[in-house]
Protein backbone atom coordinates (compact mmCIF):
# COMPACT_ATOMS: atom_id res chain seq x y z
CA UNK A 1 0.00 0.00 0.00
CA UNK A 2 1.00 3.50 -0.87
CA UNK A 3 2.40 5.53 1.97
CA UNK A 4 -0.39 8.38 1.23
CA UNK A 5 -3.69 8.15 -0.32
CA UNK A 6 -3.62 9.09 -4.06
CA UNK A 7 -6.56 10.46 -4.67
CA UNK A 8 -5.63 11.46 -8.36
CA UNK A 9 -4.69 7.76 -9.07
CA UNK A 10 -8.29 7.07 -7.84
CA UNK A 11 -9.77 9.79 -8.73
CA UNK A 12 -11.79 7.95 -11.49
CA UNK A 13 -13.56 5.96 -8.93
CA UNK A 14 -14.75 8.61 -6.83
CA UNK A 15 -17.09 12.11 -7.53
CA UNK A 16 -15.92 15.37 -6.34
CA UNK A 17 -18.12 16.52 -4.05
CA UNK A 18 -16.54 19.36 -2.43
CA UNK A 19 -13.12 21.40 -2.93
CA UNK A 20 -12.30 24.15 -0.80
CA UNK A 21 -8.65 24.98 -1.83
CA UNK A 22 -7.68 23.50 1.89
CA UNK A 23 -10.08 20.64 1.97
CA UNK A 24 -11.75 18.17 -0.84
CA UNK A 25 -14.51 16.02 -0.28
CA UNK A 26 -15.23 12.83 -2.33
CA UNK A 27 -17.66 10.07 -2.67
CA UNK A 28 -16.71 6.91 -3.32
CA UNK A 29 -18.04 5.06 -6.88
CA UNK A 30 -16.34 2.06 -7.11
CA UNK A 31 -15.22 0.36 -4.04
CA UNK A 32 -11.98 2.14 -3.36
CA UNK A 33 -10.21 0.92 -0.28
CA UNK A 34 -9.35 3.10 3.03
CA UNK A 35 -6.38 3.66 3.81
CA UNK A 36 -7.07 2.94 7.62
CA UNK A 37 -8.70 -0.06 7.12
CA UNK A 38 -8.90 -1.97 4.02
CA UNK A 39 -12.57 -1.86 3.72
CA UNK A 40 -14.06 0.39 0.82
CA UNK A 41 -15.25 3.50 2.52
CA UNK A 42 -18.30 5.87 1.62
CA UNK A 43 -16.81 9.30 1.32
CA UNK A 44 -13.30 10.39 1.96
CA UNK A 45 -12.31 13.80 3.17
CA UNK A 46 -8.42 14.89 2.59
CA UNK A 47 -7.55 18.30 5.03
CA UNK A 48 -5.00 20.39 5.35
CA UNK A 49 -6.77 22.05 8.08
CA UNK A 50 -5.70 21.06 12.09
CA UNK A 51 -9.06 20.79 13.34
CA UNK A 52 -12.34 19.32 12.36
CA UNK A 53 -16.13 18.39 13.44
CA UNK A 54 -18.01 16.02 12.14
CA UNK A 55 -21.96 14.64 12.79
CA UNK A 56 -21.81 11.18 13.12
CA UNK A 57 -24.75 8.81 12.91
CA UNK A 58 -23.49 5.36 13.45
CA UNK A 59 -21.04 4.76 10.84
CA UNK A 60 -17.08 4.47 10.89
CA UNK A 61 -14.74 7.38 11.16
CA UNK A 62 -11.61 6.20 9.62
CA UNK A 63 -8.13 8.92 10.06
CA UNK A 64 -5.32 8.46 8.40
CA UNK A 65 -2.41 11.15 9.30
CA UNK A 66 -0.05 11.93 6.62
CA UNK A 67 2.34 14.22 5.90
CA UNK A 68 0.79 17.86 5.83
CA UNK A 69 -2.62 16.22 5.87
CA UNK A 70 -5.30 14.34 7.71
CA UNK A 71 -7.20 11.39 5.34
CA UNK A 72 -10.33 10.71 7.11
CA UNK A 73 -13.12 7.86 5.69
CA UNK A 74 -16.26 7.53 6.79
CA UNK A 75 -18.07 4.47 6.26
CA UNK A 76 -21.77 3.87 7.00
ZN1 LIG B 1 -11.78 2.61 7.19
Amino acid sequence: MADRFDQHAVRHRMKLLRDTGETTLYENRDDVACPACGDPFDRVLLTERDAHSFDLDGGTLCVTREEGRLVVSMHR
